[in-house]
């Protein structure tokens, strides 16, 4: 079977050894004559299933032990609540540096539950770049700092992270978990919802530091509080049991490539590869994102008109590309290169890019 040049924001392309081992399993998982989605979250073929997602995460992220691992349901746009509602006291402020659209979604959120401060923000640029930010002059009564890690629809990704010695530190990592190597300690509260680089949607993964979870007040809903997911192995009620399992196909797969450090070598390569195309196409390619600021996951680019632009969508779709037009808020065109988006794809869009220059 031929696979689509999938470059889509997310939902997104999946290792294929993943969902060939998965189309097996969903007739009969580990010879139970049942589908895994058919079987009890109770059961023990289940629960190691569950396990086994978290233990990877684990290894793979390196994650102390003092730091829970929950799954979650409502998305990434669940947690934009769920941060302020447990770890956002009286008389504290929230911190939220603006780099995008998920950031400012999270921002509005955050203001229904209490007071918030926009700490840095480069949205009157059009959030071409990551902006700057001291965390030296954040004041004692900050409830904590959130950052968006990698800004999905304009292209630009965080490549070193504010010093977090005093505030605690929150990271919207929806769009680039997974990708590269990163210290876990330099964050209190890590979440992504798991579309782009952990699986399909219906998970969303939060990495917290067990300190935090003392925040929450009892008062909150049972399923908003993450003491809820903490103390059950995040099996207080049914969870989305078919989506962690290709969750932990998916790192299973992401253990085989070698580790986080050799999936970011490879993910740094696909990103020069488009890069490189647009800086030596002498203005052809327009990239959105400042140089220092270029994401590794999602490359954001213009051609010089609005009618190019489309003439180039259009032909791209013809030859078999898929995903590649702009989020609907900025148009332009976007390719999303995540882990499971295959090195050979992406050279034959660097092709397609070169052959269309030379054409027009
Ligand atoms: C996709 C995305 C979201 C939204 O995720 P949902 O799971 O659809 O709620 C939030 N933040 C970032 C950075 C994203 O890329």
């Amino acid at each position: 079977m031929n696979r689509a040049l999938n470059f889509n924001a997310g939902p997104a392309a999946l290792p294929v050894e993943v969902l060939k081992e998965a189309e097996q399993n969903l007739l009969n998982f580990s010879n139970t004559g049942m589908g895994i989605m058919e079987l009890s979250h109770r059961s023990k073929e289940y629960q190691a299933v569950h396990d086994q997602a978290i233990a990877l995460l684990r290894k793979l992220m390196a994650i102390p032990d003092d730091y829970e691992v929950l799954f979650i349901q409502g998305g990434a746009s669940l947690q934009f609540s769920m941060v302020p509602m447990n770890l956002l006291g009286r008389g504290q402020a929230a911190h939220y540096v603006l780099s995008g659209s998920w950031s400012d979604k999270a921002l509005k959120e955050a203001d229904k539950i209490g007071e918030t401060v926009i700490a840095a923000s480069s949205k009157d640029q059009k959030y071409r770049f990551i902006p700057a930010y001291s965390q030296d002059d954040i004041p004692d009564n900050a409830a904590y700092l959130h950052i968006t890690s990698n800004n999905t629809i304009y292209g630009t990704q965080w490549k070193t992270f504010p010093s977090n010695k005093k505030t605690p530190l929150v990271a919207d990592m929806s769009s680039d978990i997974l990708s590269r190597s990163l210290e876990v300690e330099q964050f209190d509260l890590i979440y992504a919802g798991a579309q782009k680089n952990l699986g399909p949607s219906g998970v969303t993964v939060v990495i917290i530091r067990k300190e935090l979870l003392e925040r929450s007040s009892e008062n909150l809903p049972t399923m908003l509080n993450y003491n809820t997911f903490a103390n059950d192995n995040s099996l207080y009620n049914t969870p989305p049991t078919l989506a962690i399992y290709l969750l932990s196909l998916v790192l299973k797969w992401a253990d085989k490539q070698g580790g986080l450090q050799q999936i970011e070598n490879t993910n740094e390569k696909k990103a020069k590869t488009l890069y490189d195309i647009i800086d030596e196409s002498e203005g052809f390619y327009i990239g959105h994102a400042h140089k220092d600021s270029r994401s590794r996951m999602n490359v954001t680019f213009n051609l010089h008109s609005a009618d190019l632009s489309k003439e180039f969508l259009q032909q791209a779709k013809e030859a078999g590309f898929v995903g590649l037009g702009g989020h609907r808020s900025i148009g332009g065109c976007r390719a999303s290169i995540y882990n499971a988006v295959p090195e050979q794809h992406v050279e034959k869009l660097a092709a397609f890019m070169k052959a269309f220059k030379n054409k027009n």
